[in-house]
């Protein structure tokens, strides 16, 4: 009866040393697949990461390639009277009715300027006498944007 006894309590051990080793196991095993799955999430991420670069690049090279090909070009402000375009201001329009995005209709109608001969001297004094409240600086700045213009460009003398 004792021996039983004995048996048994070694037995209960090694049963008890089994579970341990089976507990460390699943531990193992757990651990696995949380560094897989935390691994997996970081493949992903790369993924994702590289592919939203790729398509990044595609869409700049895009609108790179509609700038150079697609006309006519997009303004922000109207390419005579520097006013800026919004909702308010509408686009010139051609004899054909279709829009110039590069002039406001108050500068540009039927397919021609509204005022043909206005010559950018007269066009500093308008500035001028508009912007009287503001300082030299900011006029002078103001008539540089003229300057940069399609309308007003040296070049374009
Ligand atoms: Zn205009």
């Amino acid at each position: 009866m004792r021996e039983f006894t004995k048996i048994d309590i070694l037995n209960k051990k090694i049963d008890l040393i089994k579970e341990d080793i089976q507990n460390e196991n699943t531990i193992e095993i757990v651990w696995g697949i949380i560094t897989l799955v935390i691994a997996g999430f970081g493949i992903i991420l790369i993924f994702t990461g590289f592919t939203g670069l790729i398509k990044h690049q595609t869409t700049e090279l895009e609108i790179n390639l509609r700038k150079n090909i697609d006309l006519p070009r997009y303004y922000s402000n109207c390419q005579s009277c520097y006013i800026k375009f919004s909702p308010l201001v509408s686009y010139g329009k051609e004899k054909d009715n279709k829009n110039n995005y590069a002039f406001c209709l108050e500068c540009y109608n039927n397919g021609c300027f509204i005022e043909p001969d206005l010559t950018f001297e007269e066009m500093k004094k308008r500035i001028l006498k508009n912007t009287s409240s503001l300082d030299q600086k900011r006029q002078k700045e103001i008539i540089e944007s003229f300057e940069k213009t399609v309308r007003w460009r040296k070049d374009n003398y």
